[in-house]
């Protein structure tokens, strides 16, 4: 690649899906004899990994309750534009190396994550115009992959914990379309068994309005709430005309951090429905629904503390369960290292502002896979019209990618990227399948 100049760089608080403020930029790059302009927006977590790279927000309550980001967007603008503008990078690293050196912090609480991440995001953008390239094939070159496998979605379609009011532990329960020969057909299917869904929540009288992430939310009433949650969405799987276990499977995302404490022992504890669990007891749940359910997938099972626990989980469940550390591993490649060393899982999230740069966010992916973890593309509940995680993943041919449910703009944007590109690579492009959970 020629080197790239930067020569604008504006940041300006706009609005997630969520309302409330996050970081846009805008960049004017040239190469050679060529412009480019372009914008990326960040996304905002609600359950966040106490690992994760800092996000920095005012604290003015007597804007957007807090939440404002102005002075981020002021780092981008005094901070970063006058170390960066007018400089040539000749690749992606160069440019985040010397932004997290500005910052000087292992979490880049000076800047702000979601102030470097802007950045990254734009000059990937920026640099994939410049060289004539779509993004994916612009990333692959650093990851050094074909780039032609369209990642099979993990698609949120009830949610709970965080993201609803339904009194669920269980903060998102996924339809996983893998029988399929191509993309846009397990797309088709997913869209399908959602509105399935959705009627079948009316015809038994529950709500159909959508949590955070575009997935129902209703409220159960019965002893097991989450067992139900599960079986009406194989119902919903069977009135669309699929086959649950064979072309659909389930996956879940526990996010147990949010409901473990630790007991005065020092034991992990879980509340949840109306039971006081330990990490074992646990287990034994994850180990009976995998018996009873069609579930491939479950995501932060045990708490990011629990450490002990997830290795014992590991050993009873992860080889026939694909067991995927969000909060546990932060998108951080030293966090990761310590669950490989642990035998901690077996499949890590990615989500970019986790650690907040293309560059780290790629060595992550590249150890994760190196070590026959699976990674897992990720939006996050506060999301955008920015549609960069559906190029990542095809880029490094990762194989998944969790964007939420089949409605709402912020993350149907991502499906339709992902169309776009399935009909650039024509003849090119493969579907990732149940390849993507081969080992387990
Ligand atoms: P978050 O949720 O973006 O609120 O963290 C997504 C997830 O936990 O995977
Ligand atoms: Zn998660």
């Amino acid at each position: 690649m020629e080197t790239v100049k930067i020569k604008h760089l504006e940041a300006i608080e706009v609005l997630d899906s969520r309302g409330f403020p996050t970081v846009e930029v805008e960049m004017q790059a040239t190469s050679a004899d060529r412009l480019a302009q372009v914008r990326a927006i960040v996304p905002s977590g609600a359950s966040t990994g106490e690992g994760e790279a800092l996000e920095l927000r005012d604290g003015d309550e007597k804007r957007y309750w807090g939440k404002g980001v102005l002075r981020a967007v002021k780092n981008v603008n005094e901070k970063i534009a006058p170390a960066i503008l007018k400089k040539e990078f000749a690749k992606q690293s160069l440019l985040d190396d010397l932004i997290r050196e500005i910052d000087g912090t292992e979490n880049k609480q000076k800047l702000g994550a979601n102030a470097i991440l802007a950045v990254s995001l734009a000059f990937s953008r920026a640099s994939a115009e410049l060289s004539d390239r779509p993004l994916f094939q612009f990333l692959a070159e650093t990851f050094e992959t074909k780039a032609n496998t369209l990642p099979v979605p993990l698609m949120n379609i009830l949610n709970g914990g965080a993201h609803a009011d339904n009194g669920l532990n269980l903060q998102e329960f996924m339809i996983v379309p893998v029988g399929f020969d191509r993309f846009h057909d397990a797309l088709r299917a997913g869209s399908e068994v959602f509105h399935a869904l959705k009627k079948g929540l009316k015809t038994k009288g529950l709500s159909t309005s959508v949590g955070d992430e575009g997935g129902f939310a209703p409220t159960f009433s019965g002893e097991r709430p989450h067992e139900q949650a599960i079986e009406v969405i194989l119902e919903a799987i069977q009135t669309a005309g699929y086959k649950a276990g064979k072309e659909i499977f389930l996956a879940l995302d526990c996010a147990s951090s949010e409901f473990c404490q630790k007991d005065s022992r020092g034991e992990w504890i879980y509340q949840f429905e109306n039971r006081s669990l330990t990490s074992s007891q646990m287990i034994q749940l994850y180990d009976e629904w995998l018996d009873s359910f069609p579930i491939i997938s479950i995501e932060d099972g045990l708490s990011e503390h629990d450490w002990k626990g997830w290795t014992e989980l590991t050993k009873k469940i992860g080889n026939h369960c694909q067991l995927v550390g969000d909060d546990l591993f932060v998108t951080n490649a030293k966090t990761l290292s310590k669950g490989i060393k642990n035998q901690a899982g077996n499949s890590i999230l990615i989500k970019l502002n986790q650690i907040g740069t293309v560059t780290e966010t790629l060595e992550t992916m590249k150890l994760a896979l190196q070590s026959k973890y699976s990674c897992v593309v990720s939006h996050r509940s506060g999301e955008t019209e920015d549609t960069f995680i559906a190029d990542l993943a095809v880029a490094t041919n990762c194989g998944q990618i969790k964007t939420g449910s089949l409605c709402r703009t912020d993350r149907t944007a991502k499906y339709n990227q992902l169309l776009r590109i399935e009909k650039r690579l024509g003849k090119q492009a493969r579907f990732a399948a149940s390849g993507a959970f081969q080992g387990l």
